[in-house]
């Protein structure tokens, strides 16, 4: 049997080296799906050597002819083999028809690499790689020529390689799932792409001032340009919830740009209290992956004293991002409401109001007035949990804590937004009821 699967890959290999140039890795690579455990490389060389020397040991003729052909390969048994049976010596320039001896410069391959990525931090790293496609297909055309069934593709075989030897160089770690840092090689000019993986943090935000929207707002009369409505700031607010942390984390980790993630938002106009709102904050191409989140929790919540704080700043990764957009509906947030009434407020009323939003209360709510230029025009079935009434302030405001679903609109819930939003305050109070601040007490994720 061992006799005659040499015999077979002998043949094999003769066989393309007859007609064909290919170095030791391409004839190994042929091979590649018989057994595993070992190289291409050391698969070329055992199909050289072990012909050679069942020839060897066969008929000289045999293996002077089996020698020169294998020396194709400028493989040095083939070539001393050659040389002491014949007293010739070759020296084959050809290069390979399928690789064109891109598998010899590996190793200039990976310092090349090594060079591209000097700057930046990182612990794993994958290799992917841009062929030709013209190499592709004349491996294809050998593969039909020969009838072989047993070969992988050049760049799996490549990007193995040099992941390999990169590795060997600097101890860093292949990654195929969540690489730090993804580096292409284009062939054949041996030009370098690297992609710098994002960096992802979570933490949780406290709004403490008003008029603050949570991400930056371009201004809607110049579009961010700049013009005399915004001061040429191109925003429609001075500063936001993103802008007094995200520059701070792109510089600590000396990173490109942002992209910031909240677990849903609050008004412009609400406090955001409590225990802080769940957000993810997204690096992009980040040359440090490594920092004293302590430290910049620190440095943060100096440079934002008064309006932003944050806290439980970690690690996280970008599965966290869709978690949050995906959990924001089930979150289950409490807020503070100070309501207007148009008339007087009946106490009695306020009893049957909290009672009615005892039991998990099922709102009916179409895309208020406000949002239905950027929402969908469509009613929403969201739960209020409880309302219970904090405070009356005087004989027509009164302070009202609203625990309730995520994505319920709140103001709405309030005023009734003429019937849109049902049951509401306004019903149920048989009043004109208006909602004039507004603050999140706490947001329970389930993350
Ligand atoms: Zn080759
Ligand atoms: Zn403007």
């Amino acid at each position: 049997m061992a006799q005659d699967m040499t015999n077979k890959t002998s043949k094999i290999a003769l066989n393309i080296l007859k007609n064909n140039v290919l170095c030791t890795h391409c004839l190994g690579r042929q091979l590649a799906l018989i057994g595993s455990g070992t190289t291409n490389y050391e698969r070329g060389s055992a199909v050289i050597i072990s012909t050679i020397m069942n020839h060897l040991l066969e008929d000289e003729e045999k293996a002077i002819k089996s020698s020169k052909i294998f020396s194709k390969t400028k493989h040095s048994y083939a070539i001393e083999t050659y040389k002491k049976l014949t007293g010739e010596e070759l020296t084959p320039t050809e290069k390979c028809r399928l690789c064109e001896g891109i598998f010899d410069k590996i190793e200039l391959i990976a310092k090349r690499a090594l060079d591209a990525v000097s700057d930046i931090e990182f612990e794993t790293f994958l290799f992917g790689s841009s062929f030709p496609p013209e190499w592709l297909v004349r491996e294809e055309e050998l593969w039909t020529e020969y009838g072989i069934t047993t070969s992988e593709s050049i760049k799996g075989h490549f990007n193995r390689e040099v992941g390999k030897k990169f590795s060997e160089i600097t101890g860093k770690e292949f990654d195929r799932k969540k690489p730090d840092v993804t580096l292409i090689v284009h062939i054949p000019d041996i030009r370098i792409e690297r992609y710098v993986s994002s960096i992802f943090l979570k933490a949780r935000y406290r709004k403490l001032v008003r008029n603050i929207p949570q991400t930056r707002w371009p201004c809607n009369e110049c579009d961010g340009i700049g013009c005399e409505a915004c001061n040429y700031t191109g925003k429609r607010y001075p500063t936001s919830v993103e802008e007094e942390i995200s520059p701070l984390v792109v510089e600590t980790f000396e990173g490109k740009d942002s992209k910031f993630h909240g677990a849903g938002r609050e008004d412009v106009d609400a406090l955001m209290l409590g225990s802080g709102r769940p957000f993810v904050i997204e690096i992009i191409s980040p040359k440090k992956r490594h920092a004293d989140l302590e430290e910049l929790t620190r440095k943060i919540n100096e440079k934002a004293k008064g309006k932003v704080e944050i806290t439980r700043l970690e690690y996280t990764d970008k599965d966290l991002v869709r978690a949050l957009k995906e959990n924001a509906s089930q979150a289950v947030k409490t807020y503070r409401a100070k309501i207007y009434c148009e008339k007087p407020i009946d106490k009695e009323r306020l009893k049957i109001l909290e009672k009615k939003f005892t039991d998990q209360q099922l709102i009916k709510q179409r895309t208020p007035n406000r949002v239905s230029h950027r929402r969908a025009d469509l009613i929403r079935h969201k739960v209020v949990y409880s309302v219970k009434i904090d405070d009356i302030l005087n004989q027509q405001e009164f302070v009202a804590i609203i625990e309730c679903q995520g994505g319920l609109y709140v103001k709405e819930l309030i005023s009734g937004d003429e019937g849109r939003t049902k049951p509401s305050f306004s019903e149920l109070l048989d009043n004109n009821c208006k909602c004039v601040e507004l603050d999140v007490l706490d947001v329970k994720e389930k993350i």
